[in-house]
């Protein structure tokens, strides 16, 4: 149709173009009656009108073949999306642990929220802090951090953020200048895990990249959420049944989050690393069970001399370990210095019958005063209860000597 009107139109030129050269050569034959010039300005202006609408009719053309492009390249980019999501599940389904779903994940997520970097963070169980699985595209990614420092997952629902905007970031995020997005992963009305993506350039996050990371969100939600399930049943919980005080894993965890907290709230974190003396000739003189009843008494005292913020946990045999946020070498001393005299007190009976009193030794280490890796402080308690034992036991060693210490009594203070 278009090729004809053309053709039609410029037929109509031609002719129009030749009839009026011969009115031109000769205008006795024809151009001398009014009846050939008026018809020569007729099929003029059809000439005009009809160009006018070959030329309408072949700029529609392309707008409706360039709004067809774009259609079947969007349909193209869903379709992929749709293939490589359903691929993605697939691969979920079968993993055997969350390490082997973080390597599947990692290797997908990239290409489906691409120009966007990212990370993925999984809870073990409620309260517990988010702990980094993945991340990508360069993003600096706080390896853990507690529930409530992100809104999707106080919200249970997608929480947006661009600098700028009325929109506040989560504290998870630090100083965050980027536009991203948190999409909580949610089981049984519960969110456990994640997905954040940040804009790599742009100060918005194209939207494009707010429904795939939502969607994924969502369908991660019953594979991740089936995986971490089956995980928390082989690791066990993570308490430990004895004394009921946290175990050495959930630790290292908190640790981690207590003190990205520090870091970012400038505050000071203790730790304090506790040694039942000569234990080993108790249990051996008294028995097993004498030895875990006393191991549940010294685990009571903890718990009495602790704030719900303080974590206290069972690093291993007779070992324990406290983390005191936001208290200070000098405050982490005078609560060691009254366990250690409540532990010295302390009377446990074993059918009916008194058992010996027993004594612990403390070690110190103090954020940011002794290190600020976890490892290092773990490191630097560990050598103060050494020295403490060294130094005959039934005392407290700091890493780092303690100044202005208020002691509730002075017996067995050895500053090192
Ligand atoms: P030190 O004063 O140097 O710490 O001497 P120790 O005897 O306490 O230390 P050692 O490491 O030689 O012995 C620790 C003992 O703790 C050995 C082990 O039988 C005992 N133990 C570890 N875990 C448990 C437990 O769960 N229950 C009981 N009853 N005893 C335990
Ligand atoms: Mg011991
Ligand atoms: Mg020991």
């Amino acid at each position: 149709m278009g090729y004809a009107t053309c053709a039609f139109a410029i037929l109509s030129v031609v002719s129009t173009r030749v009839a009026a050269d011969s009115l031109a050569n000769w205008p006795m034959v024809a151009g001398s009656t009014g009846y050939g010039r008026a018809a020569l300005a007729g099929s003029a202006v059809i000439s005009a009108l009809l160009v006018i609408l070959c030329l309408v009719e072949r700029t529609g053309r392309r707008r409706t073949e360039a709004t067809l492009r774009r259609t079947l390249a969007v349909q193209g980019a869903q379709l992929e999306e749709v293939l490589a999501t359903s691929r993605l599940m697939e691969l979920l389904q079968v993993c055997h642990s969350l390490a082997e779903a973080n390597r599947v994940i990692r290797g997908a997520l990239p290409r489906l929220l691409r120009d966007a970097a990212g990370a993925f963070y999984v809870s073990r169980g409620p309260d517990s802090a988010l702990e980094l699985q993945v991340s990508w595209g360069g993003l600096s990614a706080p390896q853990s951090f507690a529930p409530e420092d992100c809104w999707a997952l106080r919200r249970s629902r997608p929480h947006p953020f661009e600098p700028g905007r009325s929109s506040v970031p989560c504290q998870h995020l630090g100083g965050v200048e980027r536009a991203c997005l948190c999409a909580p992963l949610v089981a049984d009305g519960h969110a456990f895990a994640v997905l954040h993506v940040q804009s790599t350039a742009a100060e918005t996050l194209a939207g494009d990249v707010q429904r795939i990371a939502a969607t994924l969100a969502e369908h991660l939600s019953l594979a991740v959420g089936n995986l971490r399930l089956q995980e928390t049943l082989r690791t066990g919980s993570e308490r430990d049944p004895l004394t009921n005080l946290y175990n050495r894993r959930h630790l290292e965890i908190s640790l981690h989050r207590e003190l990205a907290r520090a870091q970012r709230h400038g505050h000071a974190v203790s730790l304090v690393m506790l040694d039942v003396d000569h234990f080993k000739e108790f249990n051996d003189t008294h028995g097993h069970d004498a030895g875990d009843a006393v191991l549940s008494e010294v685990a009571q005292v903890l718990k009495r001399h602790t704030r719900a913020e303080d974590i206290a946990c069972r690093y291993g045999g007779e070992e324990f370990l406290l983390v005191l946020p936001s208290c200070t070498l000098d405050d982490a001393y005078a609560k060691a210095e009254a366990i250690r005299e409540a532990i010295a007190q302390r009377r446990v009976f074993m059918h009916g019958n008194a058992l010996p009193r027993i004594t612990a030794s403390l070690g110190i280490a103090s954020y940011p005063l002794d290190g600020e890796r976890l490892e290092d402080l773990i490191t630097c308690a560990d050598a103060a209860l050494y020295q403490a034992k060294a130094g005959g036991r039934n005392r407290i060693i700091a890493n780092s000597p303690p100044g202005d210490v208020v002691l509730f009594e002075q017996k067995g203070r050895i500053a090192g």
